[in-house]
């Protein structure tokens, strides 16, 4: 990448646009190709001055990086070693791109739960698998998650279509590619991302691509109570609560200035309605815990509710901005279907409760909360320390993330909104992710030009701050990349 005159990242436009390639730029522009030669689109909505709105909008989306606010991807060596694949019986095949989050589509569509597991099984012969996938993959793979997936394949297989005849050749260029570098071809040279924000699960990752891939402290073990993972590495023997908070203590001590932000998916248990429960109220619940008794609905509350906020009056001392999930549910190995809306309605509200009750942290509520994305607008525009992240969003409902950007940026501060994370624990989707959100992005961008809501200029103006300056800014990555890149773990 260089800079330009103002100081924003930008890549050249030559090679964000061989980073584009089959679905560039120009295919999201309208235009149409005949003969080889390009065609100026002639439909009714899109005037000259229109066309050549949209042709600086999506060429500066196009060539603008990424700043990734969440990832689940291990590190590379870990990805590329044979314990990543013992570990859950995980098949090092084309399929592995399908395991997050295609998955859940598959299960939503009706895949029989013996086929489902023979299709992720290493035991399975991968060209065999095509035949299991094949009844419903007509049905999957106009979703956002089979929209990314599909670019994925394209653009790194060169399949324009899974079928019978395809699947030998994805298979050929996933083992091609699965090679060692392939995350930074991936995801700096082909995705254009600067840098991700990874979500390790709980306590903080060593990574050794720490520039790459930052890490967040992940809180949720912390909020759950004595767990040995987190207790080990300390050394502190725990048999009270306040062990356990010098557990939490030594993690925020050790790696605070080294992380992001801290991170809760807590939300996929219970309501984001924390309140602040003294610690002498939950003292003989911990010991209840400690010694392995079933807790009550509401005395694991009241525990949780402690921890949070114990939790998050770290991060807030270290200055690391809370991630928290909010809304929509992934459907995981079990496949239950287990999303009860009755309860993610109520996030929203929630959120605005702890905005009020500490104003002095930064609060990143994640995933647009969707299908709730409405209410989170206003949360935004609201709370000082209300942040929105749009990560997972583009590619749960990519039409609804375009209209939330449109809303969101005549309505709440610019400086407040994220617009990427793509979510993934495999890499290969993550180029897909990134193509739909700047398809999106650069859509509400010149749908709101088009409409007369934003000059072209301010348009324009957004694009750097929303892709990467918010993110660079919210999360202080200027002082964490000097840190990261001389870290000796
Ligand atoms: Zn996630």
């Amino acid at each position: 990448m260089k800079n330009d005159k103002k100081g924003k990242r930008l890549v050249s436009r030559r090679a964000a646009l061989k980073g584009i390639g089959a679905i560039g730029a120009l295919g999201f522009l309208g235009s149409k190709t005949s003969g080889g030669k390009e065609e100026i689109p002639t439909t009714a909505d899109l005037t000259s001055h229109s066309s050549e709105t949209r042709k600086k909008i999506f060429q500066k989306v196009f060539e603008t990086v990424f700043i990734d606010t969440h990832e689940h991807l291990p590190d590379e060596s870990y990805r590329l070693s044979e314990s990543f694949y013992s570990y859950g019986g995980r098949s090092d095949d084309w399929t592995i791109i399908f395991s997050h989050y295609l998955c859940s589509d598959m299960c939503s569509a009706g895949m029989s739960k013996a086929d489902w597991n023979s299709f992720f099984s290493p035991k399975i012969d991968p060209l065999k698998k095509w035949s299991l996938l094949e009844p419903i993959w007509p049905f999957i793979k106009n979703t956002g998650y089979g929209q990314a997936v599909c670019i994925a394949m394209k653009e790194l297989y060169g399949v324009d279509e899974l079928s019978a005849k395809t699947v030998g050749k994805v298979q050929a260029e996933y083992e091609k590619i699965r090679r060692p570098g392939f995350y930074k071809r991936i995801l700096c040279d082909l995705a254009k991302i600067e840098s991700c924000q990874v979500n390790s699960g709980d306590g903080f990752r060593q990574s050794n691509m720490p520039r790459l891939l930052m890490q967040d402290i992940g809180i949720v073990g912390m909020l759950a109570g004595p767990e040995l993972s987190l207790s080990k590495p300390t050394g502190v023997k725990v048999t009270s609560l306040s062990d356990w908070h010098k557990v939490i203590d030594w993690w925020f001590n050790k790696y605070g200035k080294y992380a992001v932000a801290v991170k809760s998916q807590n939300a996929y248990s219970r309501n984001i309605d924390y309140e602040k429960v003294p610690a002498e109220k939950v003292e003989a619940i911990f010991k209840k815990r400690l010694k392995g008794q079933s807790l009550t609905v509401k005395e694991q509350k009241a525990l949780e509710d402690h921890l949070f906020w114990y939790a998050v009056n770290k991060a807030t001392e270290h200055h690391l901005p809370v991630k928290l999930h909010t809304g929509y549910y992934a459907i995981w190995g079990e496949l239950k279907p287990r999303m009860p809306l009755s309860r993610l309605v109520q996030n929203p509200g929630a959120a605005t409760d702890l905005c009020r009750m500490s104003p002095e942290t930064r609060f990143v509520f994640m995933h647009i909360c969707y299908p709730y994305y409405e209410e989170m607008i206003s949360i935004a525009k609201h709370y000082t320390n209300a942040y929105i992240d749009m990560c997972w969003a583009w590619i749960i409902n990519p039409i609804a993330a375009k209209e939330f950007l449109k809303k969101y940026l005549v309505t709440a501060p610019a400086n407040k909104i994220l617009t990427f994370g793509g979510d993934y624990s495999p890499v290969e989707p993550v180029l897909g992710h990134a193509a739909i959100a700047r398809r999106g992005i650069a859509l509400a961008l010149s749908e709101l030009v088009e409409e007369k809501w934003l000059s072209l200029d301010d348009a324009l103006e957004l694009i750097a701050p929303i892709m990467h300056g918010n993110a660079r800014n919210i999360f202080n990555l200027g002082e964490k990349e000097k840190l990261l890149s001389g870290v000796k773990w």
